[in-house]
């Protein structure tokens, strides 16, 4: 188990003390060395492995790592929970969401739940969604619960203000509504979890004796509320392990703190410290290339990593003339990589923002390249899936979401007159919109008796026990009428999908045969991606957000366009901004182990109104390590090579000095978003809720850009 370990990846795993932390650089071994830290604690220190937790960061990397310990251990590691933050507080808020007032079967909305709330909201409220978009709306929201900005307190910075009021009122529209169903969003889980922890003693002291040791992999993306769920976990006899690079930290933009792995033995007492320097993933090449970019980072530690795996294979620079030209480069590259005996599965292409996929597919589907794209439209959300899903939910929960999906599909003949009378109804007595159609007697013809039918459908479904999902589902989408109207309208796509969700439900069935409906609606509800990918032969497209933690023999990074990679929104934000783009490009490059290609091409971009210039991403790498191909760079000489005349970079630099102080509850105004209103400021950055359509920003608190409201 250890024999495969370096001298500190040694000393990690082997550690006495009660607090450990690991800090090095990419591909050095981090995520290996805490996988064997678990095995190490079953096998040689006989801990429980139903004591062990382990966070990890997504969903593949949950199951990469549970993969890899049962390699190790076999059954022995079982009992061992791997679980994103999000997935434990399901787990922890199941057995004691009633301190908080909330059933154990409460209902997890997902972002298109949120969405058709708002639809509601809209509505009730006569805000108009041109001025005040679902997207803006959500990310006030969002921000402000993450903010622990309450609404009493949103109401209050909102003031009179016409732009920020209905915002405000939104937000308690929206929060009320959740209550009133028991339900909660992905922010509510986090948040809640840490209210659960702070309030109830017992609560917490009995987490703290349920694992005794915790893993935290990815920790230097932890933000403030995950750090506090997490210390609220370690009592005084809990063991606590973290694992981080501060140099991949890319999610500042959500709230990670990069300070909280920096500064961690300010909280915990006599840490033991490991750093790791020898990187076992990539070539001399490609790390050297990702060094020399993350050096020009001004704020960072400087660490040294190494690696024995010499190749002369340089990081090759592909400009092309245009969107197509670069796809079709990637699709031919690839063909030569399969005609040299390599499999799809070894091979990722890697882009900065999700619309960037669609030229590139249309390159893959021209050369017949399988593909397949993680975080693209999410199984679960397929219209037919959620259709499905809301049938079971009306079981569950019976809330009004999955009412209101359900209610005319298929047509039931209740038309808006009929649903405005159930929703008059339905507040009015303060009861579901199901209740007042079970309840009450006021549809006319056909919707009267389809409605009847519908309720006697659903009480009948409550009656079958929880555990046989397969049953309940068959039952509900056969005697609703729901399976017949896809087939009579040759719905195969659908129908297929809808098995795939049945062969999902067989096997949670069969892995867990305690398992129930309820817990089943709240496990799915948390997967951004179908694991069934995983095993086939397909090259694997993505985000560098979400390959963070993984790794691949062959890595293409397609659209190097300065103001798409960094984004422009980025540099709009400052220093902080270009530098946290430049760790997703180390992030990006040091997930290749074998040959990185980095592409872009030339022409006028729409989405950038501008012509494209090459990323300074390439350009800050050192000539040694990397060469160039393409049209471009046959015709020219090297001297003519286009390069920003005037580096962004140097005047964001000179911008950031202004030197404004600011303290919560100031008032300022910003050249870009307006007037806003300081909420916190930490470290030199502000946290700044702006007016509509902006929301909570964080920004440089000396940006040049802010300035005091008084005119100071
Ligand atoms: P990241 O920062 O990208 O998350 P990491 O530090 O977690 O990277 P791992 O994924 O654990 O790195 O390891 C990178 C690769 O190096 C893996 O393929 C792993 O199996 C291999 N590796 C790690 N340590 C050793 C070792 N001592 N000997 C051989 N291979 C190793
Ligand atoms: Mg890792």
């Amino acid at each position: 188990m250890v024999e495969n370990l370096n001298k500190q990846q040694l000393e990690a795993v082997t550690s006495n003390s009660k607090y450990v932390r690991i800090v090095a650089g990419a591909g050095s071994g981090k995520t290996r060395v805490l996988t064997t830290r678990i095995a190490y604690l079953i096998e040689e220190q006989n801990v429980f492995p139903y004591r062990i937790l382990a966070i990890t960061f997504t969903n593949k990397a949950a199951n990469e790592m549970k993969e890899r310990i049962s390699t190790t251990l076999a059954e022995k590691g079982l009992g061992v929970n791997v679980s994103t933050i999000h997935a434990l507080c399901v787990r922890i808020l199941r057995e004691d969401s009633i301190a908080l007032g909330y059933p154990k079967n409460f209902t997890i909305i997902d972002s298109q739940d949120q969405r058709s709330l708002l639809n509601e909201a809209y509505k009730a409220l006569d805000i108009d969604r041109k001025e005040f978009t679902p997207g803006s709306v959500l990310a006030y929201i969002s921000g402000n619960k993450t903010a622990e900005v309450d609404v009493e307190y949103a109401f209050s910075l909102a003031g009179d203000n016409m732009l920020q009021k209905p915002l405000a009122q939104m937000y308690e529209f929206y929060v009320s509504r959740l209550k009133s169903m028991y339900a909660m969003d992905f922010d509510d889980l986090l948040v809640f979890t840490k209210n659960l922890f702070k309030e109830y003693p017992e609560v917490r002291a009995k987490w703290q004796r349920r694992y005794s040791h915790i893993h935290v992999d990815e920790f230097q993306d932890v933000d403030n509320i995950q750090y506090a769920i997490i210390r609220y976990l370690v009592g005084a006899d809990n063991h606590l392990y973290v694992v981080g690079d501060p140099d991949q930290t890319i999610y500042t933009w959500r709230g990670a703190n990069v300070d909280i792995i920096m500064s961690f033995e300010k909280d915990f007492k006599d840490v033991h410290t490991v750093i790791l320097n020898q990187n076992y993933r990539s070539t001399n090449m490609i790390l050297d290339g990702a060094n020399s970019i993350i050096i020009n980072n001004k704020n960072r530690l400087k660490k040294e990593l190494f690696t024995e795996n010499k190749s002369d294979k340089k990081i090759v620079h592909y400009s092309g003339a245009g969107q197509e030209y670069e796809a079709n480069w990637i699709a031919e590259e690839i063909n030569a990589l399969i005609d040299r005996g390599v499999n799809y599965k070894e091979i990722a292409i890697l882009y900065r923002a999700n619309y960037l996929s669609r030229a590139l597919e249309k390159g893959l589907l021209d050369y017949k390249i399988p593909y397949v794209i993680y975080g693209g439209t999410r199984f679960y959300d397929r219209q037919e899936v959620k259709d499905a899903l809301s049938y079971l939910r009306m079981v569950t929960s019976g809330d009004d979401l999955a009412f209101t999906r359900v209610i005319n599909n298929p047509r039931r003949g209740i038309g808006n007159k009929g649903m405005d009378n159930l929703y008059a109804l339905s507040s009015s007595h303060n009861i579901t919109l199901y209740e007042a159609v079970k309840d009450f007697d006021i549809l006319t013809g056909k919707a009267r008796t389809e409605s009847k039918k519908f309720v006697e459908l659903i009480e009948r479904v409550k009656l079958i026990p929880s555990e046989q999902i397969d049953v309940i589902l068959n039952t509900l989408l056969k005697d609703s009428g729901y399976l017949k109207m896809l087939e009579t309208s040759k719905e195969d796509d659908r129908l297929e999908n809808l098995k795939e969700l049945m062969n999902d439900i067989e096997t949670y069935m069969k892995n867990n045969p305690e398992g129930s409906l309820e817990e089943y609606m709240q496990i799915i509800s948390l997967y951004s991606d179908k694991e069934q990918y995983d095993t086939g032969s397909y090259v694997q497209l993505m985000t560098i957000h979400a390959a963070k933690g993984l790794e691949f023999n062959y890595v293409f990074v397609a659209g190097m366009s300065d103001g798409v990679f960094p984004s422009e929104r980025s540099l709009m934000e400052g220093i902080a901004g270009l530098e946290e783009e430049r760790r997703l490009a180390y992030v990006a490059y040091t997930r290749a182990k074998e040959q990185l290609y980095l592409t872009e091409s030339a022409g006028y971009s729409f989405v950038l109104e501008k012509m494209r210039s090459t990323s300074r991403f390439i350009t800050e790498i050192d000539s040694d390590f990397i060469e160039r191909v393409g049209a471009k760079f046959e015709n020219k000489t090297k001297e003519t090579f286009p390069r920003p005349k005037k580096p962004l970079v140097n005047r964001i630099k000179k911008l950031d000095t202004s030197g404004i102080k600011l303290r919560d509850g100031v008032k300022i105004t910003h050249t870009t978003y307006g007037d806003g209103v300081v909420i916190q400021v930490d470290n030199g950055v502000a946290t700044i809720a702006f007016m509509h359509p902006h929301g909570i920003k964080k920004l440089v608190e000396g940006h040049e850009s802010i300035k005091l409201k008084d005119g100071v």
